[in-house]
């Protein structure tokens, strides 16, 4: 029953909430309703505030009556009786979970298989599979970072997966820093801080997930700081991601940022259009959803913001069409998807990129649309066009005309000169990726 309330619930939360929340619990059906185990308190706190409503109204559905969805901490298997010793024998050393049994955490449909490549991703997937190749020996730590959706948790866990498939033995952990916070803060409550200690530095590769969540949390920095000590050390694995270069985190101090620097960081940024199709593409494949190169085209063209979203579309979608009986076509995906699409395209108008583009680079928008030609305003008004091409319907022609009258040709100009600067000016690019979030975002 809680595994069928799940797969109703994966339509609806985020992977991440999923995994991070309702994965870990542990049920046990009763005949008075469904008991729930949290692994520990700020879980259990978190589930009971933000889920279990609609826990209860899930399970109300599927049974066809009211259940009482019971929480506690703990686990659904009953504790082994606890073995007599003899009153002088030494206490046992604190048990250490076996490999096989050990709580990775790991989804394992987030594989290097599931994963789509493109230019936006190769050096990250790359590093991402060397690192699962050698363990602790490749590159330590790896940091992945980017913006939100485009795929840094799922080559986290392909990694640990591919860890784990490499050799079974070893003892993968993958953590949100929530959950690192949360079990270091539980563990400073109950005293047990030399097991929490313990429980880290025994894994062959630690993985932790969006570490901007420990800004500004000084314990955690500073018990982190140590964790990544103890393992860099002795050659075990560190994954992290992050939201941002770390260095551009506030409040996450200076000596856990120069660490973070000492392994390989790579940049994850926004897929391209093919390469959004082609994971619409892959997704609906596996999902065994019939989605036809054309919605693909047309669902790449217009949601640019990220994979999460462009997966969220497919999933409407999907559900839509399945609900009305009718196929997908670019007809239907336009009528089902409209208001989706709108809220997408709503900040994507040539007054609006001229508007951001001045703002970003500091000039009037007087001066960005006027004939003046000295660099300085040149340049942005370069971008502005460029962008104006990549994230409109707008001909070139139509282009040049809100340009102040432009000819068709100066568009293209800008186009071409954009381009070969963002392949080949790190700065440049940069820019022209800040400007495509701050546009799409
Ligand atoms: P992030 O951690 O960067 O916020 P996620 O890893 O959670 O992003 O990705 C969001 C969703 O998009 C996930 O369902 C993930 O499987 C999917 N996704 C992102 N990039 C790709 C890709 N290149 N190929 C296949 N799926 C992807
Ligand atoms: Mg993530």
């Amino acid at each position: 029953l809680w595994r069928r309330c799940l797969e109703r619930l994966e339509g609806e939360l985020s992977a991440e909430d999923l995994h991070t929340w309702l994965m870990p619990l542990q049920a046990r059906d009763s005949t008075t309703g469904l008991q729930l185990f949290a692994p520990n308190p700020y879980t259990l706190d978190t589930v009971r505030d933000r889920y279990l409503a609609r826990i209860e109204s899930v399970m109300e559905q599927l049974t066809g009556h009211a259940l009482t969805v019971r929480l506690e901490v703990g686990s659904s298997s009953p504790r082994p009786a606890p073995a007599t010793r003899p009153a002088s024998a030494p206490a046992p050393a604190v048990q250490e979970p076996a490999a096989a049994s050990f709580p990775h955490n790991l989804d394992p449909h987030y594989t290097f298989e599931t994963f789509v490549e493109g230019k936006s991703n190769q050096l990250g997937k790359a590093a991402a599979m060397q690192v699962a190749m050698n363990p602790g020996r490749a590159y330590n730590p790896l940091l992945l970072y980017g913006g939100t959706g485009l795929g840094k948790t799922h080559l986290m866990h392909a990694a640990g997966n591919l860890i784990r498939q490499q050799n079974p033995e070893r003892k993968v952990l993958y953590l949100r820093s929530e959950q690192f916070v949360g079990s270091m803060i539980e563990a400073l409550r109950t005293k047990s801080m030399d097991q929490f200690k313990q429980r880290f530095r025994s894994v062959d590769a630690l993985l932790i997930d969006d570490i901007q969540f420990f800004a500004g949390k000084d314990t955690t920095q500073e018990e982190f700081f140590h964790t990544f000590n103890a393992l860099f050390e002795s050659k075990q694995q560190i994954i992290l991601t992050c939201d941002r270069y770390p260095k551009e985190v506030d409040k996450l101090e200076p000596r856990l940022k120069s660490r973070l620097g000492w392994g390989l960081s790579v940049a994850i940024e926004p897929p391209d259009f093919e390469t959004r199709a082609a994971i619409l593409l892959a997704k609906a494949h596996d999902k065994g959803v019939a989605v036809d190169e054309n919605v693909a085209m047309l669902l790449a063209k217009r949601i640019r913001s990220n994979v999460r979203d462009l997966e969220g579309a497919l999933n409407t979608l999907a559900a839509r069409a399945n609900f009305y009986g009718k196929p997908i076509t670019t007809d239907f995906a336009e009528e089902t998807l409209r208001d989706l699409l709108a809220t997408h395209a709503q900040a994507i108008t040539v007054p609006n990129i001229q508007k951001i583009t001045a703002e970003y680079f500091n000039v009037r928008l007087q001066d960005l649309l006027s004939k003046r030609r000295v660099r300085s305003l040149a340049r942005p008004r370069q971008y502005a066009m460029a962008l104006s091409k990549e994230l409109t319907e707008h001909s070139l022609p139509e282009i040049g005309e809100a340009f102040g009258g432009r000819d068709h040709t100066t568009v293209l100009h800008a186009c071409r000169t954009i381009r070969k600067f963002v392949e080949t000016d790190t700065r440049m690019r940069q820019d022209w990726e800040q400007l495509i979030r701050t546009l799409t975002g």
